[in-house]
This record gives C-alpha cells, sequence and structure tokens, in this order.
C-alpha cells in the first residue's frame, strides 16, 4: 500500500535550543510507520545535528544544481546527502517567488536530486492572481511539464508532487476541499497521460497550504491526496502531534 507522507517544512525557523526541544517532543510520538513517513525539513544549518540527535526522517529545504564549485552559501545535493539527509524540496514557492527560481533551474535541481539518489518533493501551485483569472491549471501544468515531466517513467514513480497554492501558503487560507480534490486530480490526470496508470498510481500528490488539526482530516481524506505538506503548524508540537495522529 501507497503510505501517506506528512513533512514539517521549518522554513527559517527555530533557534537551536528550540528546534532540540521540539525534536525531542517529536521524537515521542509514535508514528504508525507502515502507513505514514514523516519528514522534517529543518534549517540546513541544523540538519546534520538533527540527523544526529534523532531516529526520525530529515530532508533539506533546498539544494543548488552543481554538485560542488564556487557557489558561496549553498549546499549540494551531494553534500545533504552525504549528512544523512533522505529528502529534499524543489521549487518551493518561497523559492520560486523570493529567490526568484525559474521553472529551468528547478528541472536541474530535480536531475541533481534524483542522480544523488535523494527523493524529492516537487512544488508547485498557482498565486492568487492566476486563480482569479481561471488558468491555475495551465499554469501548474507548465510547472509540471518544464519542472519534472522530463524524467523517466522510473524516475517520477519516486517523486512526490506538492501542490501548494501560494495564496493559502502561510496566509491562514485554505483551498476549499472542491478546489484541492479538482487539482490533485488534474495532476494525476497529467501523470497518467504521460505515464500511464500504474506508474501514475504510485506519485504521492500532497497538499500544503495553512493545514491545521482543525482542517488536516477533511483535507487528507480527499482523493488523490496523499497527504500534507506543513509549514506554520509543524512549528508547534501540539498541532503536529494532533495532525500525525490524524492518520
Ligand atoms: C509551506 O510552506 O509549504 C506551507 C504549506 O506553509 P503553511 O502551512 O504555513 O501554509
Amino acid at each position: 500500500m501507497k503510505k501517506k507522507f506528512i513533512g514539517a517544512n521549518w522554513k527559517m525557523n527555530l533557534l537551536q535550543a528550540e528546534l532540540e526541544v521540539l525534536l525531542l517532543e517529536l521524537s515521542a510520538i509514535s508514528v504508525k510507520k507502515e502507513v505514514l513517513e514523516f519528514v522534517i525539513f529543518p534549517s540546513q544549518i541544523y540538519l546534520s545535528d538533527c540527523i544526529k540527535q534523532s531516529n526520525l526522517t530529515f530532508g533539506a529545504q533546498d539544494i543548488h544544481s552543481e554538485n560542488n564549485g564556487a557557489f558561496t552559501g549553498a549546499v549540494s545535493a551531494e553534500q545533504v546527502k552525504s549528512a544523512g539527509a533522505k529528502f529534499v524540496l524543489i521549487g518551493h514557492s518561497e523559492r520560486r517567488t523570493i529567490f526568484q527560481e525559474s521553472n529551468e533551474l528547478i528541472k536541474a535541481k530535480v536531475d541533481a536530486a534524483l542522480n544523488t539518489s535523494i527523493e524529492l518533493v516537487f512544488c508547485c501551485g498557482e498565486s492568487l492572481d492566476i486563480r482569479d483569472k481561471g488558468t491555475e491549471k495551465e499554469w501548474v501544468s507548465n510547472q509540471l511539464k518544464e519542472g519534472i515531466l522530463h524524467l523517466s517513467a522510473e524516475k517520477i514513480g519516486t517523486c512526490i508532487i506538492a501542490y501548494e497554492p501560494v495564496w493559502a501558503i502561510g496566509t491562514g487560507k485554505v483551498a476549499n476541499t472542491q478546489q484541492i480534490e479538482e487539482m490533485h486530480t488534474f495532476i494525476r490526470e497529467t501523470l497518467i497521460k504521460k505515464y500511464g496508470p500504474d506508474i501514475a498510481l504510485a506519485v504521492r500528490i500532497i497538499y500544503g497550504g495553512s493545514c491545521t488539526p482543525d482542517n488536516a482530516k477533511e483535507i487528507f481524506t480527499l482523493n488523490n491526496v496523499d497527504g500534507g505538506l506543513i509549514g506554520g503548524a509543524s512549528l508547534n508540537f501540539e498541532s503536529m502531534s494532533t495532525l500525525l495522529n490524524s492518520f
């Protein structure tokens, strides 16, 4: 059976002492590993410490597209892999907008992660402008086409796709269940057209955007929703444990 996936994206939050407390608390939760994969994405500077201190699974929030070289401040796929990270987020909307990452760069990062055997969470989603124009499916389709659909069937089958409408991230506005199910089904159909049903069904499609313990159950039981990427609520032990226990 395909496991559900929950990612905790801590972004640029938590100082070392705060992070250690939260990590200890989260490590004590008994996650049903047979049905749920739980991965924490801490700030890169603490990634290595987290991996040494805890038996949970960790990922990097970003990587550079090159493996090494003169790229001051950047971290490569090989480096996060050698630190023990199992996953990486690629194309998060904050990277796309604040750091102006193009689909072309994101595609190169997808390749860098897979060439290093790191599993990836490919993020996509439209802004409010696009949603208001009614062209959100074309937008997401293009992000997929230019960022990840070049992969072979074998490789795409290992990827996770996170649909995160930009207008719902960190805003407290959640996409409604119809909007979520419609887009997830559209992404699944896009994968089926390109790779056939067996491969397409293996890809986990998760939702991100103001998920909380109050709305999680409703969202995570929708058709074609295989879990979630959690930002704000993942910084609080009570919210995160309730969320994890909703599986
Ligand atoms: C995110 O950053 O991926 C996210 C979904 O954030 P939030 O849950 O805070 O909206």
